[in-house]
């Protein structure tokens, strides 16, 4: 009998214990960096010459680790294993299915500390960022692992006298896992295990910029007791391995987090049907947002700037949750504003390995060129308050940054920036916040901050996001809690962390037989 489903705590850094857990997990990291890791094929370690190399984005110069970088071969070869790991993997029980997960939770608890601190030098997340992200990895695979006992027997039917009708969940088949550098572990390992406790075998693409703890946790699947050939480890490049496999005749579906740009590519092409393909692809997306806090002028106006400070700068803005618009009715705007830039320049800032900064770098070159740009943009377009200023010599610094008096149409309000930068505007009233914070491609999360009931109800009719959160911040989701995934460009609003996301990654089977 499994207990209850309950998240995963966060760790309390104030207490000495905790605080030097982490300084000598941050050791234990340092002692294995610059090694080598293979691609994983059907339990195979393969070495390749050509290697991605993952570098520490606080400290350019430091590597973190090497990975073997698969070319369209092994991708096939890869695909050939998922393929054939396939015929026993889906006959093999649901019960031996989520106990892998259940052992992968307990030995990532064991070094939890690790992994995290692994995820402050190779993603540059602050202790209390990292240590989210990991207890968001052993939640996935804890709450995975009960939902598929739930749905093992499928669902029920109604028979007439003299018949017997079964409706049961089947799994899919091979799945392509594209997954991000914003949530390394949490996403990479929810996105994978859903797919493989549902009975399919998977490739794990990961990201370029966070290939290491991937790695990682592949030996602690192993570990698990993962039988070979269900998860392949296939780093690589996305025009090179990533299209190949996306338009592979045997690719049943594809699990992809990150930009919309490219989960609009992978949606495109996974929708043309290839020689010898018997299937329509399924494809799960989870992409972008511009998410938006609404303050009301009836509101706790300190809740209000916290909210949008800690949303918007928490890991250097780069979550798709995070908070880059504020919309402020016009009555209580100037104080909000005045709140938020204080707190801003409270904010500290450096290397993440000191427990001390709150905010670090962020992933890589192209993030910060990007963000450059966008921070000369809104130079343009609204009054800079506070920040502004990069500094790319030892790593990809940027400080938090608030742009104020922006216009709605601004591309400041309107576009993923994927960076520390808050852009403020105003509001003539409430139903007006509302309207400008629909007023996107996107929707993905929202926070109203308001003590007004009737605004409350409103909001939670109209305000167009997957996610919607009240007088708190919009980042922050908690697996089988608040399940998160978005509407419109924001992706298929596959709702990870939810009753029904396992259902994504299978097909239902009706029998009907006669008594
Ligand atoms: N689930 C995370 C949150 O609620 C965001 C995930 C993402 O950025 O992809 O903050």
């Amino acid at each position: 009998m499994v207990i209850a489903y309950k998240h995963e705590p966060f760790t309390d850094f104030s207490v000495e214990e905790n605080h030097l857990a982490y300084t000598k997990a941050l050791q234990t990291v340092e002692g294995y960096l610059g090694q080598d890791y293979d691609v994983v094929i059907g339990g195979e370690r393969i070495t390749t010459e050509d290697k991605i190399v993952s570098h520490n984005p606080a400290n350019k110069k430091e590597v973190i680790g090497r990975v073997s970088k698969a070319d369209q071969e092994l991708a096939e070869k890869a695909m050939q294993a998922a393929v054939k790991a396939f015929k026993t993997w889906k006959k093999v029980k649901p019960e031996f299915r989520a106990d892998v997960l259940l052992k992968a939770a307990a030995i990532i608890r064991r070094r939890k500390h690790e992994f995290s601190a692994l995820l402050t030098k190779e993603a540059g997340k602050p202790w209390r960022e990292a240590d989210a992200d990991t207890a968001e990895a052993i939640d996935f695979l804890e709450y995975y692992a009960r939902q598929m006992l739930l749905i093992k027997d499928g669902a029920p039917v109604q028979s007439r006298p003299n018949e017997f009708n079964r409706y049961d969940y089947i799994p899919l088949g091979v799945g392509i896992i594209i997954s991000p550098w914003n949530f390394p572990f949490a996403i990479m390992a929810g996105t994978t295990v859903a797919a493989i406790v549902t009975g399919n075998t998977v490739l794990l693409k990961p990201a370029s910029a966070t290939p290491i703890i991937a790695a990682k946790f592949v030996e602690v699947m192993e570990e698990a007791g993962l039988p070979k050939g269900v998860l392949n480890f296939v780093p690589g490049s996305g025009a090179e391995v990533g299209d190949y496999l996306v338009d592979h005749k045997d690719t049943r579906f594809i699990s992809f987090t990150g930009s919309r740009d490219v989960g609009l590519r992978i949606f495109e092409r996974a929708s043309k049907v290839n020689d010898g393909q018997i299937w329509i692809k399924r494809v799960i997306a989870e992409m972008g947002g511009k998410d938006t806090i609404v303050v009301d002028k009836e509101a706790d106006l300190e809740l209000a700037a916290k909210s949008i400070v800690t949303s918007a700068f928490g890991f250097s803005g780069q979550k798709c949750s995070a908070c880059s618009r504020a919309v402020v009715v016009e009555d209580v705007y100037d104080q909000v504003l005045e709140r938020v830039v204080a707190l801003t320049n409270e904010l500290t800032q450096g290397d993440p390995t000191d427990y001390a900064n709150y905010m670090a770098t962020v992933i890589d070159q192209s993030a910060y060129n990007k963000i450059m740009g966008y921070i000369e943009i809104g130079k343009q377009e609204g009054k800079l308050l506070t920040g502004g200023e990069g500094n790319d010599l030892i790593g990809y610094f940027i400080q938090p940054t608030v742009f104020a008096d922006l216009s709605p149409d601004s591309r400041i309000m309107k576009e993923e920036i994927f960076g520390p930068v808050v852009g403020f505007t105003k509001a003539k009233d409430f139903d007006h916040a509302i309207e400008i914070a629909n007023d996107t491609e996107y929707g993905l999360t929202g926070a109203v901050i308001t003590n007004n009931r009737e605004h409350i109800e409103k909001a939670r009719e109209d305000f167009h996001v997957g996610n919607l959160y009240f007088n708190r911040g919009c980042t922050g989701a908690i697996v089988g809690y608040q399940p998160f995934g978005g509407f419109n460009m924001s992706g298929t609003d596959s709702k990870a962390g939810g009753p029904d996301y396992l259902l994504l990654h299978m097909q239902a089977k009706t029998s009907s037989e006669m008594l």
